[in-house]
């Protein structure tokens, strides 16, 4: 997600990139993303918005209940209201829309697939990026915008274990029809004791449903898009739970299981030449479902920061490119690591009011 909307926003500025890619192929990953108001800022700017609009979920309101007497703690108001309010609408999408979506702001000749970066070293003309596949690169400068587990971070500033929060998340995607036309609310997170499921629309006629979960599990530590759960061990998990909840797992064909993690926020982003963007220098708890739309801010303020600058500028750019940026991204991560974001009536102008295009830069 990163990586595309840096390479998006770079080249608006027109800046020449590259993206490197371990995978061989963009899969279509079940599962669903928030996008909040200050990411669809940044969307809207790469000529993505009637797009998303089209193919995602335009909630009118996020309901937050309780999980056994379904009584409502918040309901935090979207729909047209908010999006006058923060400047843009509040979008609940598949994974696969968004990230399809980013892909064709970038020309496929610009995506560098089964490119797997093993090792990274500045040069005196640039910055040697060395592949698994054997390919070697030189590049003015490299954003390392490759998730968590970032190989550009462990070069620049060592490895410092992931923190496994001790839960883990189910989640899927499924058609809706599989509901048997049983009602259930657009969206909702049902708050439990030690777990909550949030359960929400990914389409904008209400044909596919997304599901995902958070719960203790502190000894499953695999974090893969692919690992699976089972479906058996998640509705038990959720007995007693609402009606709705329970109709929605009843339902559920096939589940994903991901280890949740974070990161403590890290004391620098860049080196000379090279930077980190998204979860590779914040890394997150999923509970505000603002991390890619970190990521996707990063990469505008990025933009902004080398608009106009020459090579021997760049290592200053990312500096205050970092400068700019590590105060709100810290902010979310610990707000999100609390897990009470909308739990209660909760303020959001902070987070969906930014404007990345706009926010005054470091100096
Ligand atoms: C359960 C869950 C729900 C979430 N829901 C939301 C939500 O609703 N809204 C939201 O905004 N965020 C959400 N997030 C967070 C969001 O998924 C991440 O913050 C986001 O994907 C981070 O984007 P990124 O580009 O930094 O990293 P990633 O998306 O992890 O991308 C990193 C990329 O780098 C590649 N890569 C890694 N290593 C290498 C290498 N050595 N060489 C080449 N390529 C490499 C990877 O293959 C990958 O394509 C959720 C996260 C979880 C776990």
């Amino acid at each position: 997600m990163g990586g595309l909307a840096a390479a998006a926003a770079l080249r608006r500025v027109g800046i020449d990139v590259t993206v490197y890619e371990q995978a061989a192929q963009f899969a279509r990953i079940g599962a669903g993303i928030q996008i909040g108001c200050n990411a669809m800022k940044v969307l809207r700017e790469f000529g993505l918005e009637a797009r998303l609009r089209a193919q995602s979920f335009y909630p009118r309101s996020w309901n937050n209940r309780d999980w056994r007497t379904g009584a409502v703690k918040f309901d935090m108001i979207f729909g047209e209201s908010a999006e006058q309010r923060f400047g843009a609408p509040y979008l609940l999408a598949h994974r696969g829309d968004l990230h399809a979506a980013l892909a064709s702001t970038v020309p496929d000749q610009c995506v560098k697939l089964s490119y797997k970066l093993v090792g990274l070293d500045e040069i005196s003309d640039g910055v040697r990026l060395t592949f698994a596949n054997g390919a070697t690169a030189v590049a003015d400068a490299v954003v390392g915008a490759d998730g968590v587990h970032s190989v550009v971070r462990d070069r620049l500033f060592g490895t410092s274990p992931v923190n496994y929060t001790g839960r883990i998340a189910y989640r899927t995607t499924y058609p809706a029809a599989l509901l048997g036309g049983q009602q259930i609310d657009d969206c909702t997170k049902w708050w439990g004791e030690d777990r909550h499921i949030v359960i929400y629309y990914v389409k904008p006629d209400r044909s596919e449903i997304y599901l995902v979960t958070s719960q203790p599990e502190p000894e499953f530590r695999i974090e893969s898009w692919s690992a699976k759960g089972d479906v058996g061990e998640l509705r038990r998990a959720f007995a007693g739970f609402d009606r709705q909840v329970e109709t929605v797992l009843a339902a559920c064909p096939d589940v994903h299981k991901w280890a949740i993690v974070d990161r403590e926020s890290l004391v620098r982003w860049t080196e000379g030449n090279v930077t980190l963007l998204g979860d590779a220098c914040h890394p997150m708890t999923p509970y505000m479902a603002q991390g890619a739309a970190m990521a996707i801010e990063d990469a505008a303020v990025l933009s902004r920061c080398l608009d106009g600058t020459d090579r021997d500028g760049i290592a200053t750019a990312f500096r205050r490119f970092e400068a700019s940026r590590k105060e709100r991204t810290s902010r979310v991560q610990q707000t999100s690591r609390a897990n009470i974001w909308l739990r209660e009536k909760t303020d959001t102008d902070w987070v969906y009011g930014y404007d990345a295009w706009t926010v005054p830069l470091a100096a």
